[in-house]
């Protein structure tokens, strides 16, 4: 069994069990043989599942932000935005689903082409798995599961081993309370049960750090079966000298502190044009001083950021907190673990540079480093200097001068003055580059589309022979090839043949 217990204090949570691959296989079974008929139900049939699943959602979602909170230390605030988060994601592909599945017709090619009907339809993979980190215990496996589910394909879910609990009751109110078809199954256990559901499921999708992605990856292209990786980021601000400082400094301080900071795409670095540095450095001090930390009373909405969800990645804060004082850098305000619970104090860093951890690997943890830079010349070339690129934000008055810096920035996702929102737009296709990920992501159309193979299909509007039938003759070869060769060609010698 797996102990879960609250980050906050120590107190336990829950458990789960380990689950091992004779239980995954069994598991993975079930769902394939529900997963025909979950097809044959179509877009319309599966949307009224789906919405009911939204409705409790909505009924249960208190209880759900609780246990959220008990397994990650996270404020109230954020912990009750998942089960909102996941009602609105439900709603987005349940609603669209039948526009995006649609058959697409495919003009013809070329004179010949004109006796054929050509359409694209999509069939889902039969089972789908989607592994999970722990930073968004029902935000993260949602992001994927309502559009896989919507697509028609089973789903096997494995959360992470540090917070099973809160997606483990969504996936049962799913079975027991909407008594919806078993196309929906979460298995539990850690890397190794992880590695069951490579080994079982036809395409795998998966939320979590760049070194399990390799491994899975490699698995995947053993078993020849697609998958599709969004990994971890090393986000980059870019704050111009005509900004607007203050929301700057608003969308700095909330990018990189939201969830503790322990967000893919939190802002990990600020690079901040010279001539505002010290107002921007001022003002994020000062703001993130006033930053109330804790896991408040369910309801409470008392602090803006709660614990770290594990001891290790608190030690990998601290580490590269460390690690940048001992090479130069400065703390202008907190820097410090906070005791009882698993709690890091809001940190602000200067006098970083690209020889430091906190610049070059992912933190996870609410700091924000900050540096100066001569213009945005240099601001571009070290935001790019990165073996990430998940998302980027660029702050300017001029926005088309936002728009155009954000052109020469490698990252799946630009937000121009603003930090983090691209997560909450479900319409937009998105995913990482470089190793932030490999594949799209829950985006509109591609993030449901990604769960499916594309099927090409050829109809004859008129049943001719076809040339090429056989039996093969002179005379017909040349016809055939005079035939190509007009049409091929691009002047009227070699149409003529001359
Ligand atoms: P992790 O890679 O350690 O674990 C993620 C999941 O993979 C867990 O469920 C784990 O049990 C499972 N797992 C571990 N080894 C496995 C294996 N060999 N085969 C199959 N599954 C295996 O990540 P984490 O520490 O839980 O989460 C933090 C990381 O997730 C950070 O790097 C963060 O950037 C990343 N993340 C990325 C995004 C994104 O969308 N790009 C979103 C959230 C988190």
């Amino acid at each position: 069994m797996i102990e879960v217990r609250s980050p906050a204090d120590g107190r336990p949570a829950g458990s789960v069990p380990t689950e091992g691959p004779d239980r995954v296989q069994a598991v993975a079974s079930a769902l394939r043989a529900a997963q025909p008929a979950w097809e044959d139900l179509g877009p319309d049939g599966r949307k009224r599942v789906l919405l009911e699943w939204g409705d409790w959602f909505l009924d249960n979602e208190r209880r759900l932000g609780e246990l959220v909170q008990a397994e990650s230390g996270k404020a109230w605030a954020d912990a009750s935005l998942e089960p909102a988060m996941s009602v609105d994601l439900i709603n987005h592909y349940a609603r669209h689903a039948a526009e995006y599945l649609a058959v697409r017709k495919v003009r013809a090619h070329g004179p010949v082409g004109l006796t054929k009907r050509l359409e694209v339809r999509y069939r889902p993979h039969q089972l789908v798995g989607v592994i999970t980190p722990w930073n968004g215990p029902i935000g993260a496996p949602m992001l994927d599961t309502a559009a896989a589910l919507m697509a028609g394909a089973s789903v096997l879910t494995k959360p992470s081993e540090v917070t099973p609990l809160a997606w483990r009751e969504a996936v049962r109110g799913f079975t027991d309370d909407v008594s919806a078809p078993p196309v929906l199954a979460c298995v539990t256990g850690g890397g190794e049960t992880g590695s069951a559901v490579v080994d079982e499921v036809d395409m795998v999708m998966f939320t979590g750090s760049t070194r399990t992605g390799r491994a899975i990856a490699q698995r995947c292209a053993e078993r020849l079966i697609p998958c599709s990786l969004e990994l971890g980021g090393k986000d980059p601000m870019i704050v111009l000298a005509d900004a607007d400082v203050d929301r700057a400094v608003h969308a700095a301080v909330w990018g990189g502190m939201f969830n503790s900071g322990q967000a893919c795409v939190s802002v990990e670095r600020v690079y901040v044009e010279a001539p505002i540095y010290d107002e921007f450095v001022a003002k994020a001090t000062e703001a993130v001083r006033n930053i109330r930390q804790g896991t408040d009373a369910p309801g409470m909405f008392q602090f803006e950021v709660g614990a770290m969800a594990t001891a290790e990645q608190l030690e990998i804060v601290e580490r590269h907190v460390g690690d940048a004082v001992d090479r130069g850098a400065r703390i202008t305000t907190g820097g410090k673990r906070r005791e009882p619970g698993l709690y890091f104090e809001p940190t602000v860093l200067i006098d970083v540079d690209h020889s430091m951890l906190c610049m070059r690997d992912e933190t996870f943890g609410p700091t924000l480093p900050i540096m100066k830079v001569a213009d945005e010349v240099e601001a571009v070339r070290l935001a790019n200097d990165s073996p990430y690129g998940l998302s980027a934000c660029v702050f300017s008055r001029d926005v088309e001068r936002a728009r155009s810096l954000s052109t020469r920035l490698e990252a799946g996702a630009v937000n121009l003055n603003n930090s983090l929102v691209n997560l909450f737009q479900f319409n937009l296709p998105q995913g990482g580059w470089k190793q932030s990920g490999l594949g799209s992501r829950f985006g509109g159309e591609a993030g449901l589309l990604k769960f499916c193979k594309a099927q090409a299909v050829v109809s004859d509007r008129v049943a001719l022979p076809e040339p090429y039938w056989f039996p093969t003759s002179k005379l017909k070869g040349r016809i055939i090839g005079r035939a190509a060769r007009f049409m091929g060609a691009n002047d009227w010698r070699r149409r003529l043949g001359r």
